[in-house]
């Protein structure tokens, strides 16, 4: 393996692949663009057919654009550092929101997303794991529908006009909006399929993948270059 076109990361047993990346054409175009503020990457390599988080045979690849926001750019030489938006991501977003708006300061809640689209190899492994994710998601959603139709059909049949408070609780603020929350942290959770390192740079872009899968993207002679 060309040790110059990933790095190791021995604690968690992952590489860094770089590919190349490019603006997406149709995305310049616009008199107002400013790749700096928000821009549409594509993604110019072939991967392998092997999963870049398990490193297992691909079963499909999933032709998907990944969501990035950007984060503190003054740290970056070209001037963009653009952030994953894991769930992790999210709920230091989430908690940060809410800090600066305990403390009263302005804070902008739904800043522009970036994006990167490419075709994806991804194992069953990937894919039981999304339909898990998912299902969970559903049935948070669907709990809370149920208890919605439950308190309506009980409002109807009791002869109090008080819900109790245990219900109450669990509909608010548990299902809305804490249940929901975590439903729409599950769903994308599920989504990221493949997990990046911060874009700093339009040309490239670096994957956080098992070594099964830097091997293969190694062997395959693409012409990534070294980080
Ligand atoms: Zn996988």
């Amino acid at each position: 393996m060309n040790l110059l076109n990933t790095i190791r990361f021995d604690t968690y047993n992952e590489l860094d692949v770089t590919v190349r990346t490019r603006l997406r054409k149709d995305s310049t175009t616009a008199p107002d663009f400013d790749p700096s503020a928000r821009f549409a990457l594509q993604l110019l390599d072939r991967l392998p057919d092997i999963c870049a988080r398990h490193g297992e045979p691909a079963v499909e690849f999933v032709d998907k654009g990944f969501a990035f926001r950007s984060h503190e750019p003054e740290r970056s030489s070209t001037g963009i550092r653009w952030i994953q938006r894991t769930v992790g991501y999210e709920i230091r977003f989430l908690l940060r929101v809410m800090y600066r708006a305990a403390t009263m300061r302005r804070t902008d809640v739904s800043p522009p997303s970036s994006i990167l689209e490419g075709e994806w190899p991804v194992c069953s492994k990937c894919l039981l794991a999304r339909r898990i994710w998912q299902y969970i998601g559903h049935a948070i959603v669907l709990a809370g529908i149920g208890l919605l139709i439950a308190v309506l059909i009980g409002t109807q049949i009791s002869t109090s006009d008080h819900l109790p408070v245990p219900l109450g609780l669990a509909l608010f603020p548990g299902w809305f909006p804490c249940g929901l929350v975590v439903a729409t942290l599950l769903y994308q959770h599920s989504a990221n399929l493949v997990l990046f390192r911060p874009i700093t740079n339009h040309d490239k872009v670096w994957i956080r993948t098992h070594p099964g899968f830097a091997d293969a993207f190694e062997s395959d002679g693409t012409t990534s270059e070294a980080r």
